[in-house]
This record gives structure tokens, C-alpha cells and sequence, in this order.
């Protein structure tokens, strides 16, 4: 049984198994979330990510793909670093984003993770409509098989929160 349950804050704060980051392709670091995570769990994290695009992405990490790092100073054991797809009106790019849960909670699986903190993964700078980005999240992650047993979604915008109450 896998226990969902919603908080609001930030994701750095988050005691887990596993912190996913809604990174972009370079996996270099960015703003909001990314930023964050950088921040708060130092240059270890860079460190792994330099070396992982080195070594398996030397073109970045495409959209609707997973793979884990360190977590540096973070209190989890890894983060999970996943590239949403950027909103787009004219293409249906919800795939990608549901890809980006169902390949975390893979990586999470391979790792032997039992907990997992996500963020509203594009729904930020990469604009996803907030409402669909909460309908999409939650049902794919009711629908995908794993051995986590908790799923916690951190979200740091009230209007966020507010979309993945109204859907729990
Ligand atoms: P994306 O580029 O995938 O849209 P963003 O980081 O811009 O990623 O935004 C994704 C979501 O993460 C937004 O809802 C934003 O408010 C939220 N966010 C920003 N900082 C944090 C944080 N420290 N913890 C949790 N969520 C955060």
C-alpha cells in the first residue's frame, strides 16, 4: 500500500528517502526548485551531475527521464533528478510529464527508496496549467506499481496546494 499525502513548503525541508528535483536537461542547476536544491545540499550534488552528464548524457537528460544523485547535506539519501516538459498549447506534452513520475518512482524502485518527496514538476517556470499538472501527477502515481510506501508531494505555492487538495 502506498500512502499519498499532500504538504506545504519547501521540498529541501523534507526528511526522505529520496527528494526528486524538477531540473532542467543541462542538470547543471536552475532556478526554483533546482536552485534550491543546489543551494541547500551544496556542491556535492553539482559534482554528481557534472559527472553523470560526462558519463551517460554528454547531450543533457531528455524530458520524461530519471536518474539519481546524491543528495549532499540534504536529510535524504538521494535525489532524484527528473526534466519536466515545458507547457505547450499547441502539442500534448502530457506523456512526458507523466513519464517524469512513473521513470522517478523507477529509479526510486532500483534504489530501494520506501519514501519520496515531489515537487508540482513543471508547473512553474515551464507553465503547466496547474489544475491538469495536479490531475496528471496524482493519477499516475495511483497508477504506477512500486515498492514506495510514501508519496509526498511538496508543494510551495498555495494555489498549487490548493489544485492537489481539491484532487486527493
Ligand atoms: P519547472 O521548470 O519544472 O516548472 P520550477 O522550479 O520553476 O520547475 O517550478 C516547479 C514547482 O516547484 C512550482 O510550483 C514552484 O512553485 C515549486 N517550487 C519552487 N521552489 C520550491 C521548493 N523549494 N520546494 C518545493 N517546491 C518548490
Amino acid at each position: 500500500m502506498t500512502e499519498i499525502s499532500l504538504v506545504r513548503g519547501d521540498i529541501t525541508d523534507q526528511t526522505v528517502d529520496a527528494i526528486v528535483n524538477a531540473a532542467n536537461s543541462s542538470l547543471l542547476g536552475g532556478g526554483g526548485v533546482d536552485g534550491a536544491i543546489h543551494r541547500r545540499g551544496g556542491p556535492e550534488i553539482l559534482a554528481a551531475c557534472r559527472a553523470l552528464r560526462a558519463s551517460d548524457y554528454p547531450d543533457g537528460l531528455p524530458a520524461g527521464q530519471a536518474v539519481a544523485t546524491t543528495a549532499g547535506a540534504l536529510s535524504a539519501r538521494w535525489v532524484i533528478h527528473t526534466v519536466g516538459p515545458v507547457f505547450s498549447a499547441r502539442e500534448d506534452r502530457s506523456a512526458l510529464l507523466a513519464s517524469c513520475y512513473r521513470e522517478s518512482l523507477r529509479v526510486a524502485d532500483e534504489l530501494g527508496v520506501e519514501s519520496i518527496a515531489f515537487p508540482a514538476i513543471s508547473m512553474g517556470v515551464y507553465r503547466w496549467p496547474i489544475e491538469d499538472g495536479a490531475r496528471l501527477a496524482l493519477e499516475t502515481v495511483r497508477s504506477t506499481p512500486s515498492k514506495v510506501t510514501e508519496i509526498r508531494f511538496v508543494l510551495f505555492d498555495p494555489a498549487a496546494h490548493q489544485a492537489f487538495a481539491a484532487r486527493l
